[in-house]
């Protein structure tokens, strides 16, 4: 079956054509780094990593570009705060982020640009909107002129002119020098402190929009096809977007504008000052991070998502019921006889293949994971209702195999790490201490954090090394 994909710009599910057969150039605004990310940050990482496996499933090969805002007012507020440098603080969330998303099982990006090394591109391309009559110059300040841009608003297919006399009122706090209230601002000059880079019209930096332009361009070319963000990006960012690079390139930006739904918190809009405000690590003291992938892929990714103790508990359980049918496989299979299935085994495999026809389907629906997920419940049932000791294990293996193929689809891990041996455990130790004696500290560190990621705790004491199973 083909691929449709609901596309905010058309309001449509479309059939996926991309610009290139069997390539997909796909952007996804990432975050901007002054924090630990938040769980509602997680959402948009765990759908579009989940449509980007999906997409090389079908055979395509996916070019994943998502960047990281690493210049704005609240990290330069994060880096007063902190007596820091700006770049300490975005180099210090870049890392965090990058931990958190390999927890979650979300595939690094093929490129994730930085915005401070692309303001050269940056630059170029203010100045070409400029010669083209797109842009103008105002003291330093460049905005982009809105309504030269007869397409502008196409995405949002907002009313125009009621966001211009609704946003009248800015003109008055200090951004009279715009021709028109929505005119948006390309580069602003420096203020006391801040980190900038010279320009044609000022010390300064560039505002929030054009660095995703400006990247889309050089990693993934001109005309992409899917462009994809949180919803609340529609506007104005991704119609900011939209109206710089189509009026620098004069060609069609994305074909396919993809946008998730939010994630509430116990119904309520999740912020700092209700105090109900989850960062993607608080979450990971208490489950493994699958469990809240599982949990994100429950539901339509462009449904609106409530995240609760229960809910999660729900996940936790869901989760697991697929965990422990596949391990229940992995111990047939240990003492399986190899014979040819019976019919009704053959029968069985047929039956799992519907299942699995029946994810694909699920699947190329824009996305439905929530149905795919039911598919692989299905087929666990039919493991849990079929398997025995007396099975062949070829048919063991091959419901074994389908179950971690399609949840591998969705980024879920379903199969236990082994225990890691006392003996290799042992051996690692002393690699550790080798390294320190060495004083090389990143070694050593690395091997700390390498059996911690299974679940081995250590402890320097003063009789030498213990450890523990966490
Ligand atoms: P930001 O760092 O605020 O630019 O956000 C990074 C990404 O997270 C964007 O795609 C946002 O749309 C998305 N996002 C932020 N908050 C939420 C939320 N509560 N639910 C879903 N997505 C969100
Ligand atoms: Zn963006």
């Amino acid at each position: 079956m083909e691929m449709k994909l609901y596309n905010t710009m058309t309001k449509k599910k479309e059939e996926f054509v991309p610009v290139e057969p069997g390539k997909v150039k796909m952007y996804v605004c990432g975050p901007t780094v002054y924090n630990f990310i938040h769980i509602g940050n997680a959402r948009p990482m765990i759908v579009f990593d989940t449509v980007r496996r999906y997409m090389e499933h079908k055979g395509y090969e996916v070019n994943y570009v998502s960047n990281f805002t690493d210049v704005d007012d609240k990290i330069i507020a994060k880096a007063i705060e902190e007596g820091v440098s700006a770049r300490e603080i975005s180099e210090r969330y870049i890392k965090e982020c990058k931990k958190d998303m390999a927890d979650m099982n979300v595939k690094p990006a093929t490129t994730h640009p930085l915005a401070t090394e692309e303001i050269d591109g940056m630059i170029e391309m203010i100045s070409e909107l400029i010669r083209k009559g797109y842009a103008y110059d105002v003291n330093g300040t460049v905005y982009f002129r809105t309504k030269k841009f007869k397409e502008y608003g196409k995405l949002s297919h907002k009313n125009l002119d009621d966001l211009r006399s609704g946003n009248r009122s800015l003109l008055v706090s200090g951004e009279d020098q715009k021709e028109d209230p929505l005119d948006f601002v390309l580069w602003k000059p420096k203020k006391e402190g801040e980190p900038f880079w010279v320009s044609p019209w000022s010390e300064g930096r560039p505002g929030w929009h054009i660095e995703c332009s400006v990247m889309a361009k050089k990693y993934l070319g001109e005309e992409i096809d899917i462009h994809a963000g949180g919803e609340d990006l529609i506007f104005p960012h991704h119609e900011n977007e939209i109206a710089q690079s189509e009026c620098c390139n004069e060609k069609p930006f994305a074909r396919y504008w993809l946008h998730n739904g939010f994630l509430n918190i116990d119904n309520k809009k999740m912020s700092k000052s209700l105090g109900n405000f989850f960062t993607v690590r608080e979450i990971a003291d208490k489950y493994d991070l699958q469990v809240l992938r599982f949990f994100m892929l429950s539901a339509h990714y462009r449904s609106p998502l409530n995240f609760s103790a229960e809910l999660m508990e729900a996940s936790k359980n869901g989760l697991e019921r697929i965990i422990n049918g596949v391990d229940h496989l992995k111990h047939l299979i240990g003492a399986a006889q190899e014979k040819e299935m019976t019919e009704e085994e053959k029968k069985h495999i047929e039956e799992m293949n519907g299942l699995a026809a029946k994810f694909d389907d699920a699947m190329d629906d824009d996305f439905n994971t929530a149905d795919a997920v039911s598919a692989i419940f299905e087929i666990i049932k039919l493991a849990n209702t079929t398997a025995s000791s007396d099975s062949a294990k070829s048919y063991l293996q091959a419901l074994k195999d389908k179950t971690a193929e399609l949840s591998d689809i969705l980024g879920l891990i379903v199969e236990k790490e082994e225990e890691m041996l006392d003996e290799e455990i042992e051996q690692m130790i002393e690699a550790r201490q080798a390294a320190r004696k060495a004083r090389d500290f990143q070694k050593a560190d690395e091997i700390r954090n390498a059996l911690l990621a299974k679940g081995i705790i250590l402890e320097d004491t003063r009789e030498g090394v213990k450890w523990k199973r966490a």
